[in-house]
């Protein structure tokens, strides 16, 4: 049991506190990977967005980690609601390959590690939904009794024969970062071994062990060199997945394909995932699905084209509030000194520098008169279409 958890969690916090992950310089002699083996097909446009999940959980508190199944459940009625299509693997492969079109914006869905978890808490849900998913299973977590978390060859085979699941490799020991760099110090020949080991018999595992084949890769904790892709070309895989944000066009590069892991305790990663560019507003209920209780605006959910907003709240419906006290804090701002119109209850600001991230999430908090503490805040998300801003200016 001790063998997994750190060292998933260790991976998670890599997600999160180095989202620009890093990339090792090419060693001299190594093959440089040239744009022509890259992007050779004509962007057609559509977008991928591909979301990614580690360990589910109906009771425990949330994590980087770990999602509460009943968050898992929103976020995957959420994505169902939209009108953005659940795309398989095998649909996102032909695509890449020039073979199939695909709608303007979809999703895959992938949960890594193999996680026990993810056979009892998020496959009844992509069941009942019917959301196809893709697994990317590291060969030494796959059926370990070790720690009794790991899901067994009967589960892993169950979803395969629902049709909805396949299967990705995730490395034989889903090694740190730092044991990769010092393989890669103890020179050429060692590391090319390590690297066989790692990319090479994960693949022939898992594909002998599922009778599935197997051509992508998710590299543990997003960590790559340039030598893992020759490596990979070599191998047969060709589409493999970092931990960086982005949407995926037919042409991005194949080695360093973008994904949203998603964490279990903060929001900004799925919402991310959720926005696409080019639409006026964002799927229904997509963003942070969240019911706001007064009228505000920009609306909840709402992708605007301007990076200056006016952000407003209209609170006539609370009874007894206190105007001194209303308080408005913006992503990136924190408190602002928003008006309040005591005729129309309107608390409201105009962004005066211009927005920089995809998201902006707004909160209003207020007391009633005679009471000392704040009411519940409420909060809001909007998405910001920076392409359509640049283009309308
Ligand atoms: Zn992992």
């Amino acid at each position: 049991m001790k063998c997994f958890t750190p060292i998933c969690l260790l991976f998670a916090a890599l997600t999160l506190f180095c989202p620009a992950e890093t990339t090792l310089p090419p060693k001299e002699g190594a093959p440089a990977v040239g744009r022509s083996e890259v992007g050779t097909l004509e962007d057609d446009g559509s977008r991928v967005s591909v979301l990614g999940y580690h360990v589910f959980h109906a009771t425990k508190p949330a994590t980087q980690m770990l999602i509460s199944t009943k968050k898992f459940r929103s976020q995957m009625e959420a994505v169902k609601a939209s009108e953005v299509t659940v795309i398989t693997l095998e649909k996102f492969l032909q695509w890449r390959h020039g073979e199939i079109p695909l709608p303007p914006k979809s999703f895959l869905i992938t949960f890594d590690d193999g996680w026990k978890s993810v056979y009892t808490e998020a496959f009844p849900i992509m069941k009942e939904l019917e959301l196809p998913f893709t697994i990317f299973l590291y060969k030494n977590y796959v059926g370990s009794s070790r720690g009794g978390r790991a899901m067994s060859d009967d589960m892993i085979n169950e979803m395969l024969e629902s049709g909805l699941c396949t299967i990705g490799s995730h490395s034989v020991s889903h090694p740190f970062p730092s044991t990769v760099k010092k393989n890669l110090r103890a020179g050429s020949e060692i590391y090319a071994k390590f690297l066989q080991t790692e990319l090479g018999d994960s693949k022939t595992f898992l594909e002998e062990r599922f009778k599935s084949p197997v051509t992508t890769y998710a590299y543990p904790g997003g960590f790559h060199t340039p030598e893992m892709f020759s490596l990979a070309d070599k191998l047969g895989y060709d589409n493999l997945f970092t931990v960086k944000p982005g949407k995926i066009g037919r042409n991005s590069p194949r080695h360093l394909l973008p994904r949203y892991i998603v964490l279990g305790n903060h929001d900004g990663a799925y919402n991310a995932a959720m926005i696409f560019r080019g639409g006026s507003r964002l799927a229904s209920g997509a963003i942070a699905p969240i019911e706001v209780p007064h009228p505000v605006s920009p609306g909840s959910g709402f992708v605007i084209s301007s990076r200056l907003p006016r952000i407003s709240a209209n609170l006539s419906e609370v009874d007894g509030i206190d105007f001194e006290s209303i308080v408005m804090r913006v992503g990136g701002f924190g408190k602002v000194p928003a008006v309040v119109n005591p005729e129309t209850h309107e608390i409201a600001w105009t962004v005066n520098r211009p927005l920089r991230q995809p998201i902006c999430e707004v909160s209003v908090q207020w007391r009633l008169k005679g009471k000392t503490s704040y009411e519940p805040a409420i909060r809001w998300s909007f998405g910001i279409d920076r392409v359509a801003n640049y283009q309308s200016q």
